[in-house]
């Protein structure tokens, strides 16, 4: 089969004809229809520091997809051949204490799909029937190939209450652009969104963004004046992985305002502990999606009217790909998707 491989220990990847995978008894294995790409990705092409110490060369990446049934090993039960799936891109061991309690988001000892092991950006992928995601066929293609953000931004975003509550998101990537909708879906009352790239706030003002602060023009402050806040944000979503836009939302919570971090910084990062400790601010962080909670909640958000299309601003062929990765790192895009079958 054809396949996205990072083949050598450099920047790129390589389109490459590799073996399909082998089907366990407990696996499921699934014709990928539609693929979408991460940021992850990105560092994966880059072959920056993260990518050099984590990912096997040679390795097929992806973990962003929707596919269909084509085969299942003898103890899956309860899938038919050509049944519509996404998948879950966290395998867990099972066998610790979090797995074991049913916490499988906790686990100790997650493999990821494209990063540890064999991914997605292929004409076929296995992974075990735990990991499926047998979806409503009345969802697009297109949506559920971005389940896997939408979860990191769904488990974020409802990490707090936020209905009624004045919601800052720090990033207004493809997450943070998903989080304002979810945030504006649930009720939220004011949501701020910040970045720095003016196409990225476009798309965060036509999702449900109340005020998409370019933080190189103006700061928080002016717009909280501007929306008679008279105290901080309740609620904050880091999603820039930035420090300093961690330390602005820092202050600029109300006391005992709740944080989700799901950004990742690059390193060690600073802040004043006096903000955290006399304002009482709560910070949680997030990896990845609850399993399979979030993706119950991700698939009713659907069902009941989200609309995350927008979020979709490129769509091409996998042998596309160099201009899809030139795109996604431009920062002129939302979600860019790789097309496997036509
Ligand atoms: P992205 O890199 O596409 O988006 C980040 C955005 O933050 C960019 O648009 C950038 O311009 C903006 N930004 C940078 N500095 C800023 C500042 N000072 N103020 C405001 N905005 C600023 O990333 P994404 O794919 O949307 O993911 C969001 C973050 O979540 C990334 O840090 C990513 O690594 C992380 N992530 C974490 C998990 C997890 O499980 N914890 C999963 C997926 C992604
Ligand atoms: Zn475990």
């Amino acid at each position: 089969m054809r396949a996205l491989v990072k083949k050598y220990p450099k920047p790129g990847l390589w389109l490459d004809e590799v073996p399909v995978p082998d089907v366990g008894i407990n696996d499921v294995l699934i014709k990928v229809h539609k693929t979408a790409v991460c940021g992850t990705d990105l560092h994966i092409w880059d072959w920056n520091a993260w990518a050099q110490k984590t990912i096997p060369v040679p390795m097929v990446i992806g973990h962003e997809f929707v596919g269909r049934v084509v085969a299942m090993g003898s103890n899956v039960a309860d899938l038919n051949i050509g049944d519509i799936v996404s998948g879950e891109g966290h395998i867990v061991c099972g066998r610790c204490r979090n797995c074991l309690a049913g916490r499988r988001h906790l686990c100790k000892d997650t493999n990821g799909v494209g990063v540890n092991r064999t991914g997605a950006f292929a004409e076929y992928i296995c992974i075990p029937v735990t990991n499926v995601w047998h979806a409503d066929p009345s969802i697009s293609m297109e949506i559920l190939s971005i389940f896997d953000p939408f979860g990191n931004a769904t488990h974020t975003t409802l990490a707090f209450p936020v209905l009624g509550e004045d919601v800052l998101i720090t990033g207004a990537g493809p997450i943070g652009i998903m989080a304002t909708a979810i945030a504006r879906h649930a009720g939220a009352r004011y949501i701020v969104t910040t970045d720095m790239n003016p196409y990225r706030l476009d798309l965060a003002k036509k999702m449900g963004a109340t005020v998409a602060l370019n933080v190189k023009e103006r700061t928080l402050a002016d717009v909280r004046k501007e929306l008679g806040m008279r105290e901080g944000f309740d609620v904050g979503l880091e999603m820039s992985g930035n420090g300093d836009a961690f330390k602005e939302m820092l202050a600029n919570m109300c006391h005992g305002g709740k944080i989700a971090m799901l950004g990742i910084p690059s390193g060690d990062l600073a802040i004043d502990w006096n903000q955290v400790i006399f304002n009482m601010l709560t910070i949680k962080g997030i990896y990845g999606r609850e399993m399979y909670e979030t993706w119950y909640l991700m698939q009713s958000l659907i069902k009941i009217g989200l609309d995350l299309t927008p979020v979709i601003t490129h769509r091409m062929h996998y042998t596309q790909f160099e201009e899809a990765f030139e795109v996604m790192s431009s920062g002129n895009a939302g979600k860019v998707i790789l097309n496997w079958v036509e």
